[in-house]
């Protein structure tokens, strides 16, 4: 019984969209570019990187990687930060997360101009997310949000359960859903009775990081679930969904690969544009 929730085609069709403001921009002599610190030489980030910098090359978007070392020092990672906020030429920056142990990340976040801040995760952005007066989101929380509301998936009024809290993911989701007038509950590795509470979910959400956590038994029936686990078993990526099984039970379920993945980068490329045409306003 269970429709698709086409992450990758919808992605698609917001591309041409962008493609096409992009080049509207590029008319009035304004080229997006953004630029992604990496730091340390942590595998899946240097994936994560390049696919952003192809789907900018696609979008005609500038992207710089900054890579450096995995002994670098907090001082050289916030003087490049500072270097880019002040050139009038970059629009977006953003560090790739997790930073080597040596780093405070948060306090890099915090120092990234928030006009700048394609990610928003600096503390000034995400307090905006909370105020209801946002001019940037979190990629993945703002592709699920479109992803649903493309599939024309209500979510006044209803029960959305979200396993995770991280500031990446599940926190920002929590805010965007109650933004919709959804009642929020969020789980995460101390919750008690998961299964209960997964099972009240008219939407659920997952982002743990936990292969095949969310049974079947977990998830009532004719459920919507949103898969943003990305796990690697045995050579294969999977979320944190038991797909076959599960959906079985629900009327809507992302895929993975091909769901959430997709608009994440997707909307990536949609805050380098928005916070660009921002700064030329
Ligand atoms: P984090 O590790 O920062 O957070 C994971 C969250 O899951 C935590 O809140 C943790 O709880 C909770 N958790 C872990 N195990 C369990 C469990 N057994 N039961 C209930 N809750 C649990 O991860 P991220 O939020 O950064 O990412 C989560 C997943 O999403 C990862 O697989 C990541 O790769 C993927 N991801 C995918 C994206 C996409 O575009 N598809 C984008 C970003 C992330 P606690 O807080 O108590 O530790």
């Amino acid at each position: 019984m269970e429709k698709i929730l086409d992450g990758k085609a919808f992605a698609n069709l917001l591309g041409q969209n962008l493609k096409e403001k992009v080049k509207k921009l590029k008319d009035e002599g304004i080229t997006p570019h953004f630029c992604v610190i990496n730091i340390g030489d942590d595998p899946a980030s240097k994936i994560y990187v390049r696919t952003k910098k192809r789907r900018a090359e696609k979008m005609g978007i500038i992207q710089d990687i900054y890579q450096m070392s995995a002994d670098t020092k907090q001082e050289e990672a916030l003087a490049l930060i500072d270097k880019l906020n002040a050139d009038p030429a970059i629009n977006g920056l953003m560090v790739q997360l997790p930073a080597p142990k040596q780093i405070d990340a948060d306090a890099l976040l915090e120092r990234i101009d928030p006009n700048k801040d394609v990610d928003g995760l600096t503390p000034a952005n995400i307090g905006h997310l909370w105020m209801g007066n946002h001019f940037v989101e979190p990629a993945t929380a703002e592709g699920i949000i479109a992803l649903l509301k493309h599939y024309e998936i209500p979510l006044e009024g209803k029960n959305v359960v979200i396993i995770g809290r991280s500031n990446i993911v599940g926190k920002p989701l929590a805010a965007l859903m109650l933004e919709q007038n959804a009642t929020v509950t969020i789980a995460h590795s101390r919750t008690k009775n998961l299964g209960e509470i997964t099972k009240k979910a008219d939407v659920l959400v997952s982002a743990t990081g936990q292969a095949f956590l969310v049974k079947a038994d977990m998830v009532k029936d004719g459920a919507v679930v949103v898969d943003v686990g990305m796990n690697h078993v045995d050579g294969k990526l999977v979320g944190d969904v038991d797909f076959d099984k599960v959906k079985e039970k629900t009327s809507y379920i992302t895929p993975v690969p091909g769901g959430v993945g997709p608009l994440t980068v997707q909307f990536l490329m949609e805050a380098v544009v928005k916070l660009t045409r921002r700064q030329n306003k």
